[in-house]
């Protein structure tokens, strides 16, 4: 047996050890056919069973209603931030953005070089990193849309409730906490996620419409950035990226054997409250960098005291096998990400090493 790192990249990050081994298993030759899936057409009778499987098992998990599709494209969940405006950004219309930290600012950044654009709610002045409140948002009469970020993976910030938008179509970046809690999905128009996080390797960007969102959009864009190319041609209009889709198959499987969303969100609240509680339990050895309430189960973001102790930290943490625990540039200090696959025993091993760490510092 191979050494794991106890892995707490922000992503890519942790993919189970059983999809791993599953994937090891039938990467020289997939299902008897004297080849690996990524050495067949995408148009051959395997991929598609890959192609319609994952989108049924996407739909199945988050308990989708009729008039639901589900897409694999490419260009990361940061091309959807262009697409989505390119698509819906019509003139006449803006386009509504909750601005709760790095990532709902890249996206309305997009789309305030397409069309226009209003902020729906800001962030909350001075004290620790939070959320805004979505209890009164401000909308422009010609709203096109209302965009949210449902886990700031930077901040390490995460909402717990999502707005009624009514017929305003609800558009979320769920990159970083799709699949990981069960929530009603039927409440948004869009969902869409980067896979590397918490659906399987980078490559394949999972987006979730209800299929009358584009009725009208625009006549004029480029077939590859039009959603209705890849609505129109269940996602085979060109070659997909075949191996990561079939890797995310393999994720949404291991979801559903391990008891669906439900069991998935008991997991990752044992697992962060077992270093939430560490931090809080350290009479301020630790700080969580985020308000208690606005605090995300995928990324836990605190610090030590100083910069010096933050690096003393960091190296003996990687001597202990833990990786991916520094803070992302833009925030510094440090950071686990605890994603789906992130199993109970790294967290607990964390919980330990910082308890460790502590004792022999203080
Ligand atoms: C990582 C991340 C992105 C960017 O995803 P890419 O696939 O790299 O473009 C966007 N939004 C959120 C919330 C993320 O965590």
């Amino acid at each position: 047996m191979t050494k794991r790192a106890y892995n707490f990249n922000a992503g890519p990050a942790a993919l189970p050890l059983e999809v791993l081994e599953q994937a090891q298993e039938q990467f020289v030759e997939y299902k008897g056919i004297g080849m690996s899936i990524m050495e067949i057409s995408h148009r051959s009778k395997e991929y598609e069973q890959v192609n319609d499987e994952t989108q049924q098992l996407i739909k199945e998990l988050l308990e989708l209603p009729e008039g639901y599709k589900v897409l694999f494209m490419q260009g990361g969940a940061s091309t959807q931030f262009t697409m989505l405006a390119m698509n819906l950004l019509t003139a006449g219309k803006t386009g509504s953005y909750v601005m709760s930290g790095a990532w709902a600012e890249k996206a309305y950044q997009e789309a305030q070089l397409l069309g226009d654009v209003a902020i729906a709610a800001s962030l909350r002045e001075g004290g620790l990193l939070n959320l805004p409140s979505i209890s009164e948002l401000k909308l422009p009469e010609n709203s096109a849309y209302l965009h949210i970020t449902s886990n700031e993976t930077i901040a390490g910030t995460q909402f717990t409730a999502f707005p009624d938008t009514g017929s305003l179509p609800l558009i979320a970046d769920m990159s970083s906490d799709i699949l990981s809690r069960k929530f009603d999905a039927s409440k948004f128009a869009m969902i869409y996620a980067g896979a590397q996080k918490n659906l399987g390797p980078s490559g394949v960007t999972v987006v979730i419409v209800r299929e009358d969102l584009f009725k009208d959009a625009p006549k004029k864009i480029p077939t590859m950035l039009s959603y209705s190319t890849y609505l129109k041609n269940n996602s085979l209009y060109n070659t997909p990226p075949v191996y990561s889709v079939y890797m995310v198959n393999l994720v949404l499987k291991w979801i559903k054997k391990n008891g669906g969303l439900a069991a998935m969100e008991v997991r990752n609240r044992e697992k962060a409250a077992l270093i939430y509680n560490t931090i809080d339990d350290s009479r301020g050895f630790y700080e969580g960098l985020a308000e208690k309430a606005d605090r995300s189960l995928m990324n836990i973001t605190f610090k030590l005291q100083s910069e010096e102790l933050e690096k003393k930290f960091l190296k003996e943490a990687v001597e202990q096998g833990f990786v991916g625990l520094g803070g992302h540039r833009s925030v510094g200090h440090l950071r686990a990400s605890t994603y789906n696959a992130v199993p109970y025993e790294s967290c607990k091993a964390l919980a330990d090493f910082m308890l460790h760490f502590q004792k022999n510092i203080g």
